[in-house]
């Protein structure tokens, strides 16, 4: 009790401070999600991602590259296909954009930690992530092209697959089309906890994967639901998940800290594009200081459980923390 207690005396000064600080980020914890696009010949900008590209397969090696050698450990792929169908055939075809990406990257930089996102939505022509019948999207119809497109990534080199459709019975699909391939080694990163959030909307834009009618809201979370991503979490596990991801990550740190604390393996967290995007306007307005908010923002996910961190701010913080 004060006087005796006194707060500030592990306060007062940077070394005293940084003695007792109770986590930090770490840059080997870091994930960068990279857009990799057959329609453009030179990297394109995305307008409402200011600083972030969506790269042609012939340039993304070399950039993964030089992303290694400013210290990047790790790489999410998302791809947008010359060709969109109704089933979402390019993302598992084995010469398709993603798989074309992984050998890409795998050729010049070997030891990035290459993950590739397990989707329908920038592959198929109506934008669900899953196969329709009428106006609704088929569960059960879709699981086995995404077991296809999982099977193709690993086939062309990826470290890690990653499904974020949110259809029931996925990460099973998936980790038997693996095992069945041979591919027993191969990690399964599921997003198990992804909500129907307002903070995607930036990456419509960069993956081209606006849903052409509807909305996602029939098999992605309601983001008012906290105890149903603890069940989510518990499926995905009891499926063979390696590790699980929640999205978004800074408006749901109570969801991330609550699956951390149920689950027993890796839990990461995706800073969206919607979280990435407000930080570069207010940063852009003069409203905020961007790098500390960024490095804040990132401290926040990590103190609520996060084990590792996709974030489009990746090599930023490589550059301000390195
Ligand atoms: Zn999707």
């Amino acid at each position: 009790m004060f006087p005796e207690r006194r707060m500030r005396r592990l306060r007062q000064n940077p070394a005293v401070r940084s003695l007792v600080q109770e986590c930090s980020i770490a840059v080997d914890k870091l994930v960068l999600p990279v857009f990799v696009s057959d329609l453009i010949e030179a990297p394109s900008p995305i307008r409402a991602m200011p600083g972030v590209f969506q790269w042609p397969v012939a340039r993304v090696g070399e950039f993964a590259k030089e992303s290694w050698q400013k210290g990047l450990k790790g790489m999410m792929l998302f791809g947008i296909p010359r060709l969109k169908d109704s089933k979402g055939s390019e993302a598992s075809n084995p010469d398709g954009v993603v798989s074309r990406a992984i050998k890409e990257v795998k050729d010049k930089a070997p030891q990035m930690l290459l993950m590739a996102d397990v989707c329908l939505c920038e592959y198929t022509d109506h934008g669900h992530c899953g196969l329709l019948n009428g106006y609704e999207v088929d569960n059960d119809a879709t699981l086995p092209e995404l077991a296809k497109a999982a099977l193709a990534y690993a086939n062309a080199g990826v470290d890690v697959v990653a499904p974020s459709d949110m259809m029931d019975g996925r990460v099973e699909a998936v980790r038997t089309a693996l095992d069945g391939e041979g591919f027993i080694h191969t990690p399964v990163l599921s997003y198990a906890v992804k909500f129907a959030s307002a903070f995607y909307g930036p990456f419509r834009e960069a993956a081209n994967s606006a849903p052409q009618f509807g909305d996602r809201r029939s098999y992605q979370m309601n983001p008012a639901n906290a105890k149903e991503a603890l069940l989510e979490a518990e499926l995905d596990i009891s499926e063979g998940a390696d590790m699980l991801l929640v999205k978004p990550a800074l408006p749901y740190l109570d969801v991330l800290r609550a699956t951390k604390e149920m689950a027993p393996l890796p839990v990461g967290a995706y800073q969206v594009s919607g979280e990435y995007s407000m930080i570069k306007a207010a940063a852009q307005a003069g409203y905020l200081e961007e790098a500390r908010t960024v490095l804040e923002s990132l401290l926040a996910i990590t103190r609520a459980g996060a084990d590792f961190i996709l974030t489009y701010f990746a090599l930023d913080v490589l550059e301000d923390v390195g």
